[in-house]
């Protein structure tokens, strides 16, 4: 490696651990001004096309939650990354059949789950030494944009099957709303999202439902207002992805 190129490391480096404080204090903020409590919402920093040494600048800044969207490349930093045991990973990425079972074995979380076939496809993969995955569904609360994501007319069906799988524990709820650079337009999807967990957790008061993962860079503060508990930043802490 040159020194201009060891040097450009660097300064990644510098400027993630720089903007990883950033972020938290952003966080907090965002919780005090929408009136909730300091830590009732965690960061899950979104790592995808980023290099192993770059997460591993992020965990010595403190985080420990990292959302992954391709399988091949996150399993490649898993490996890399093995030394850091209380890592946490998180798959967030497409999900089709053929990664249900490097998925079950290799992440704590799913939050991508949106069709009953998947959910049993994981449920029968996970082994049984690590415990039920933890799961969100993902619901297209947007409608059109994107093709997955349980409709939320689907989504009570698709709970009770979940519910039943004896490989999973059911979390909460997940979207990828329309973008936005409105903060009320912002609101709007997650609060959709709320009401649509909050008849989750009435219809079923014994499930371990207390997760709602939605926030990216740009309208983290508007899913904080809406209840947010998991925000998934990318670009705010590693940069833009071009
Ligand atoms: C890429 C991605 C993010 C992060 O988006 P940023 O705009 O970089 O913050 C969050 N959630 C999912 C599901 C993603 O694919």
């Amino acid at each position: 490696m040159s020194d201009q190129q060891s040097c450009a490391t660097h300064d990644q480096n510098h400027a993630v651990k720089h903007n990883i404080v950033a972020i938290r204090h952003r966080l907090e903020q965002a919780l005090h001004r929408a009136g909730r409590p300091t830590g009732s919402a965690a960061l899950l920093a979104v790592s995808k096309t980023r290099p192993a040494a770059i997460l591993r600048e992020a965990f010595e800044a403190g985080q420990r939650l990292f959302g992954e969207n391709y399988l091949q490349e996150a399993l490649e930093k898993q490996q890399a990354l093995k030394d850091l045991e209380d890592i946490e990973w998180h798959y967030i990425g497409a999900l089709q059949s053929n990664k249900t079972r490097d998925v079950a074995e290799h992440f704590s979380w799913v939050h991508t789950v949106d069709r009953e076939k998947i959910a049993r496809r994981l449920s029968e993969a996970r082994p049984a030494s690590l415990g039920p995955l933890n799961v969100c569904l993902q619901v297209n609360i947007s409608g059109e944009r994107s093709k997955s994501g349980v409709t939320p007319e689907a989504l009570p069906a698709l709970a009770e099957q979940v519910l039943a799988l004896p490989g999973l524990r059911l979390r909460g709820l997940m979207s990828i709303p329309a973008i936005s650079d409105d903060p009320e337009q912002q609101r709007i999807p997650h609060a959709a999202l709320r009401e649509l967990f909050e008849q989750l957790v009435r219809r079923y008061p014994q499930a371990p439902l207390d997760t709602l993962s939605m926030g990216m860079s740009s309208d983290m503060e508007a899913a904080i207002d809406e209840g947010a508990t998991l925000v998934r930043p990318g670009t705010a802490i590693f940069g833009s992805r071009d």
